[in-house]
């Protein structure tokens, strides 16, 4: 499949990665809006929110600790930050491969 987070979960594509496990793998935005920008992915495929099924429940719940792991990783825990998950054409989706934007290390707006 021609996915770039695929080819990033494979080791075919680098990346700069915060947290790696069997399930998640955590990396540095390549094109970062904040100090502190990670995706964070499952190394399933997943198009995006609306294609999580009821068999990915426990590794829904898992990215969330994942989340928090690189919440803490990155120090973002201490002064708060954003997560965001980006779902088709409105949403803005530009890798269609579920993915959750940790972002922080500057004070947010709140902007549509
Ligand atoms: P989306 O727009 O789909 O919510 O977010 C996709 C994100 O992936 C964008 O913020 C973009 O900068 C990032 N991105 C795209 N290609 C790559 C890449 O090859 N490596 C990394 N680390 N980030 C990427
Ligand atoms: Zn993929």
């Amino acid at each position: 499949m021609d996915c770039i987070f695929c080819k990033i979960v494979n080791g075919e594509l680098p990346s700069q990665k915060v947290y790696e496990d069997e399930f998640a793998v955590a990396f540095h935005d390549i094109n970062p809006i904040a100090p502190v920008h990670v995706l964070t992915i499952p190394k399933k495929h997943i198009s995006s929110l609306l294609d999580i099924g009821t068999e990915d429940k426990e590794l829904i719940g898992h990215l969330h600790q994942v989340i928090q792991n690189v919440a803490r990783i990155t120090g973002v825990d201490k002064t708060g930050f954003r997560v965001i998950t980006n779902i088709g054409e409105h949403g803005q989706q530009s890798v269609h491969h579920l993915h959750y934007h940790v972002i922080g290390g500057r004070q947010l707006e709140w902007k549509a």
